[in-house]
Parts: C-alpha cells; structure tokens; sequence
C-alpha cells in the first residue's frame, strides 16, 4: 500500500505544497516544530534514506539546499535544523527546520498549532522564495 506521503504527492491526500521537481516533493509537516517546518521528500518511494540510490541521495540533498534557502528567506534564523527520524511514516523524508538554538528541534517539544489558512500562508511564504 502506498505511504501516507505517496498519497499526497500523487494529490489524493492535501497538503501545503512548497515544491516539487520531477523526482522530489517538498511540503510542511502538519504538526510543526517551527513555522516553516518542512519536509522534503523523494517521489520513488524508499523507506530508509540511506537505502536510496546514490543519485536520488545526491539530489535530495540538493533539492533540500533550496528548499532550506527560500525556508530561510521566509523566516529569518540562525540556520535551518535537518533531521532524519522516519520512525513514523516509512518513506524517507528530511525535516528542514528553522532553528535559533538546539531547543528549537527538540522533537520532544509541543508541536506548533495553525489554522488551515496560516498554513497557506506559511507555505507560500516559502514557495515564493524557491527557485529550483
Ligand atoms: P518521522 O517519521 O520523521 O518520525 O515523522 C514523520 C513526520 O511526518 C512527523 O513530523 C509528522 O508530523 C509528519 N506527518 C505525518 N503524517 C503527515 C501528513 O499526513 N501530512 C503532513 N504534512 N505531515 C505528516
């Protein structure tokens, strides 16, 4: 069965889109550290990211970097945190998150709550920002 994420990137479950380019897909997780949280994921699905082949790890990486930039732009940070957990949905994905200190991607911290509308607002305040 395909994984929650397959789901959303073929369109049949929503989420708040901040990019995609023929072999990656980038959207916000529903359940925030920080505004602009993100995840990054590859569209052939792969649970375990170092499972992926080397040119998919390479590009995700690199698709990451200019996610994590517009991420930037958009909220102003000391840097953008990068975690691979995965214990949750098994499809690799790559948390981008915008952190001032380590408490910041603590994932032990409650997690951000926002309207429908906020998170539109948030993705496309990063989306704007992207050039791919
Ligand atoms: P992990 O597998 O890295 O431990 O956690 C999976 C992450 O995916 C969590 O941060 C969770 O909030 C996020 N997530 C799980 N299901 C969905 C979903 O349906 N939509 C979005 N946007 N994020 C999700």
């Amino acid at each position: 069965m395909a994984t929650i994420f397959t789901r959303i990137i073929n369109g049949d479950i929503p989420c708040y889109k901040i990019a995609e380019d023929d072999n990656f897909f980038a959207f916000l997780d529903i359940n925030p550290l920080k505004a602009g949280h993100t995840l990054v994921v590859p569209k052939r699905e792969t649970d375990y990211l170092f499972d992926l082949e080397d040119d998919d790890l390479t590009g995700i990486m690199l698709f990451s970097k200019k996610v994590a930039a517009a991420i930037r732009i958009a909220y102003p940070c000391n840097r953008i945190g990068v975690a691979v957990l995965g214990l949750e949905v098994p499809h690799a994905h790559i948390h981008l998150i915008p952190m001032d200190s380590m408490e910041d991607v603590n994932f032990k911290n409650p997690k951000l709550k926002f309207t429908p509308e906020e998170f539109r607002e948030i993705a496309a305040n990063i989306s704007k920002y992207v050039i791919l």
